[in-house]
């Protein structure tokens, strides 16, 4: 039954992943609607509103990462994990392919992952239990302060969680100088920087 499964869909697009470990390689994204996280520098504000979407089956979800030939999915929103991901992540695994996530953390992980991408934001405070699943931990920054907390946030996760501070794309004039200092001290030592490649390379 779980072909039948529906989801509202913003967007399907093959693409690069442009952030962190896995930059630069093909990735078939799949943008779920909703979020109510309500990060003041979004920049995809127009996914936050689940009802102005399509509801998606699963089959054709699937249908479509499979037509695409890309081997690597990664399901981001909006925020995926309102959602009971279960169903979807059981049948593009079925179809072999690799399945990512991109999430804040905020709600339950649910579903069957390769690869999962905390991001945690200050404007909801993500799950403890989530830290637990993080395989790469993203810390956008976008001020000093964001710069501090990104040190509680490496305290939760996982010895072996990558972990990587990324500029806020419309402040990184203005931040960037400051994370390469950062990254120079013994503390700043363990993170790297990820640099949203995509914006630069002017794709999605
Ligand atoms: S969690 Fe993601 S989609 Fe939701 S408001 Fe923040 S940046 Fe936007």
């Amino acid at each position: 039954m779980s072909l039948e499964k529906k989801y509202p869909i913003m967007e399907v697009f093959p693409s690069l992943q442009g952030e962190g470990r896995y930059s630069g390689v093909q990735a078939y994204f799949i943008r779920l609607a909703g979020c109510d996280v309500g990060c003041v520098w979004c920049d995809v504000k127009e996914s936050w509103n689940a009802g102005d979407y399509k509801e998606v089956t699963v089959r054709d979800i699937v249908g479509g990462a499979i037509d695409s030939k890309i081997a690597m999915v990664v399901i981001t929103g909006g925020e995926p994990c309102m959602y009971d991901l279960n169903p979807l992540t059981e049948e593009l695994k079925s179809a072999g392919l690799r399945v990512h996530l991109e999430t804040s953390g905020a709600y339950p992980i649910r579903g069957e992952f390769d690869w999962i991408t905390l991001s945690p934001k200050k404007f909801k405070a993500c799950l403890y239990e989530s830290y637990g699943r993080a395989d790469e931990l993203k810390v956008v920054v976008a001020n000093k302060h964001d710069l501090t907390w990104s040190q509680e946030q490496a305290e939760q996760v996982e010895e072996s969680t990558l972990l990587y501070l990324q500029p806020e794309w419309s402040k990184k004039e203005k931040v960037t100088e400051m994370m390469l200092d950062f990254l120079k001290t013994e503390q700043g030592a363990v993170w790297s920087l990820s640099i949203q490649t995509h914006k630069y390379l002017g794709i999605r």
